[in-house]
């Protein structure tokens, strides 16, 4: 695959938003390893953005933003270099990218500030991967980011693991308490088999509103396709929920 041929794809799915093609470092890599990828990327980068110039809408003829991707793995130096390089290129908005993001979110939230002050404040900032818990999405706005994406809501909703606690104030912020480890409970586990409380007391959701920990534990041990649904229909509302109260406590300030 070329960074043409990725655009390409991303114009043919028609996405209002798609990303430059770029090479995402892991962490075990070394530093010589991680300034190699580095370098493709902002090449790929330079290709994908001269590519999108050429053809800058969808197959379907709406226009699409372009978004480069920050890499540089956990180097402070070579993160700040790849910021300045994606700045530079005048994309839509600017996504961080990297295993370490979401996954790791101590060096997660240090990264964002090695490179927040080569981020243009008029563009959105877009960390990808983060989202593990509610709590990782209060963390990255905290630190100015935009926007995030996450298969863990619902991969953890299919393996039994539902978020549950509260979203409540903490100074100018929020905070995500919970009294369950990571903030999340394991349903499979005996003590959830004649537990009529919801998932989470304070959640509007539908699985929140109709069924019982004890039902959900049931269909789990069951391995009823209806689990997962309802499963995801509660882990994605109750990150809804948190975007929801971080806007309206944002515009609100
Ligand atoms: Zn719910």
């Amino acid at each position: 695959m070329t960074p043409e041929m990725s655009l390409q794809t991303q114009k043919i799915i028609g996405a209002d938003i798609i990303m430059a093609f770029d090479q995402c470092t892991s962490d075990s890599c070394t530093r010589a390893e991680v300034q190699q990828v580095m370098i493709r990327t902002h090449r790929w980068l330079k290709q994908s953005h001269a590519y999108h110039q050429q053809f800058p809408t969808s197959r379907y003829g709406a226009q699409q933003a372009l978004f480069g991707i920050v890499q540089g793995g956990i180097y402070e130096d070579l993160r700040r270099e790849s910021a300045q390089f994606v700045a530079a290129m005048d994309t839509d908005g600017i996504a961080i990218g990297g295993e370490t993001i979401g996954f790791d979110m101590v060096k997660t939230v240090e990264i964002i500030r090695w490179i927040r002050d080569f981020l243009p404040a008029n563009k959105p900032r877009y960390t990808m991967g983060v989202g593990m818990s509610p709590q990782d999405l209060l963390d990255v706005v905290a630190e100015g980011i935009d926007m995030f994406d996450c298969v863990a809501p619902t991969r953890n909703a299919r393996h039994g693991a539902l978020y549950s606690g509260e979203i409540v104030r903490d100074g100018h912020w929020l905070k995500f308490v919970s009294p369950h480890e990571n903030g999340r409970i394991q349903i499979k586990k005996a003590c959830y088999a004649q537990d009529m409380a919801p998932i989470m007391p304070s959640c509007e959701c539908y699985t929140c509103s109709h069924y019982s920990r004890a039902t959900l534990h049931h269909l789990f041990k069951q391995k009823a396709n209806l689990f997962t649904a309802l499963a995801s229909i509660h882990n994605v509302h109750v990150l809804h929920d948190v975007c929801a109260k971080m806007r309206a406590l944002i515009m609100s300030t």
